[in-house]
């Protein structure tokens, strides 16, 4: 399936993410033959809402700083998809994004459609009264159209747990009741879910597992280097070395020299030792560092490293045409816990090169999943233990995994083709079924 970028969709701020979940999108329609008017309805959002949020700042000043809500597709079930609080937030990033949701929450077949919101502000430049009140603004400017049966957001870029709690309580304000299930992402106690926190990195494992017995390799016997040291690359280190992994090198951002470094010892990393000098934003002190004996590295060094499974798990854009010669040629498994992280560049080679990569909506999706859990519970009013969480966890990231190997074995596909395959026709049956085209 050949991705070409659709000129003519519109243009955003330098790379236009939605121009490419488009063209993501039409190689996919070509390759299932799908009529015109499927295509229309599924290259372009549902429903988007766009609002001014007025604020009055602690300055006594007035601001009015942009919302917006986008619903790509909700034939499968609300609407699922986060808050993004970013100063370049644009239009055209979110319209990306919800329909990345859809083909997400389709993946891992669970019966949610995709939506993404966002403000275009900076939460650093907020007091946290002004950040309550961009959250209570944004809940007020879309209260009829968002609810646990039509749209449901979740923290993303920037937003917190307190923030979605300030989002819920405008919402039972406003409707007069308790609706946990408005929202996801609350913090444990106040509706919150346990094993959200580990779900992503988790998630990522449960399929790395399932590749590495495709390919006859026991988790015992490899090693791996891990793009990232925050929420994602932590949780997935920890159960990967719990399955007998051994990770040889792992990188971050350093905020005070404004690059990245990679982390590397030839015996493997030690995640404790490493957490206790990491910030809260999963940067790593690299002076302490070298005196446990790392050796500091370059920041693309990670995907360098002579091993057989790679964990980007940091950013979008990080393996690309000028740097992908670089992965060494003992590499068999990409998981890219991270979302977009290989640009289609970058992703020709490593389809010629025959890696095997579990692609982001599905390697990832342990997230939206546990946050799927979290409506049901909060719908329910009634709340499961951790293992029971992180058990559903496995069972549906396991099956999701097999599906689509299963897909791309029997038709030939790259494992990104055959995920696109089996999402998509999800959701165009479920469109048919309902007579929408
Ligand atoms: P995070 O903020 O907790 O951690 C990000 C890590 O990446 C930090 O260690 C940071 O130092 C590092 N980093 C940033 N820039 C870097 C660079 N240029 N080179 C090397 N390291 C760099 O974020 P997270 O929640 O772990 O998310 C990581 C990725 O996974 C993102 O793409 C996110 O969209 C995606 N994702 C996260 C979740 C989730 O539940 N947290 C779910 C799905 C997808």
């Amino acid at each position: 399936m050949a991705v070409t970028v659709d000129k003519t969709a519109p243009a955003g701020k330098g790379h236009n993410a939605f121009a490419m979940a488009q063209a993501q999108f039409d190689g996919v329609a070509e390759y299932l033959g799908l009529d015109a008017a499927t295509r229309e309805l599924l290259r372009n959002p549902l429903r988007e809402y766009h609002f001014g949020i007025p604020i009055r700042m602690d300055d006594g000043s007035m601001k009015v700083f942009r919302g917006f809500r986008v619903q790509h597709n909700d034939a499968r079930g609300p609407g699922k998809g986060g808050i993004r609080f970013h100063p370049q937030e644009t239009v055209d990033t979110v319209r990306a994004l919800s329909m990345w949701m859809t083909w997400k929450c389709a993946v891992v077949d669970i019966p949610l459609g995709g939506s993404k919101g966002g403000v275009v502000c900076d939460p650093h430049n907020l007091s946290a009264r002004e950040q309550e009140q961009v959250c209570r603004g944004w809940v007020r400017q879309i209260s009829h159209d968002v609810g646990p049966l039509l749209d449901v957001p979740a923290p993303d870029v920037m937003t917190t747990p307190q923030h979605m709690l300030w989002m819920l309580d405008e919402f039972e304000h406003i409707h007069r009741g308790h609706f946990p299930g408005f929202i996801t992402g609350k913090p444990v106690g106040m509706g919150g879910s346990l094993g959200r926190t580990e779900a992503t990195g988790f998630g990522v494992v449960f399929t790395i597992r399932e590749a590495l017995k495709e390919m006859g390799l026991r988790p015992d016997a490899t090693a791996a280097s891990v793009q990232g040291f925050g929420n994602v690359a932590q949780y997935a280190i920890r159960l990967y070395e719990q399955l007998g992994g051994k990770v040889l090198c792992v990188s971050s951002w350093d905020q005070a020299d404004q690059t990245s470094y990679s982390f590397r010892k030839a015996t493997g990393v030690n995640l404790d030792a490493l957490l206790s000098i990491t910030d809260r934003f999963g940067g790593i002190d690299k002076a302490k560092a070298k005196t446990m004996g790392y050796e500091v590295l370059d920041g693309e060094a990670w995907l360098a490293q002579e091993v057989d499974i790679l964990i980007p798990a940091a950013l979008e854009n990080q393996i690309r045409g000028d740097n992908v010669e670089r992965i060494h040629s003992k590499v068999k498994l990409i998981a890219e816990g991270a979302n977009g992280p290989t640009t289609p560049e970058a992703d020709a080679v490593i389809k010629k090169r025959g890696i095997f990569d579990i692609p982001d909506f599905l390697a990832n999706a342990g997230g939206v999943t546990c946050s799927y859990f979290e409506q049901v519970q909060s719908n329910m009013n009634y709340y499961w233990e951790r293992d029971e969480v992180l058990g559903r966890l496995d069972v549906k990231m396991t099956a999701a995994y097999l599906a689509v190997s299963e897909l791309a074995r029997k038709r030939g596909l790259y494992m990104r083709d055959a995920a696109y395959v089996i999402a998509i026709n999800r959701v165009v049956e479920a469109c048919k079924q309902r007579g929408w085209i």
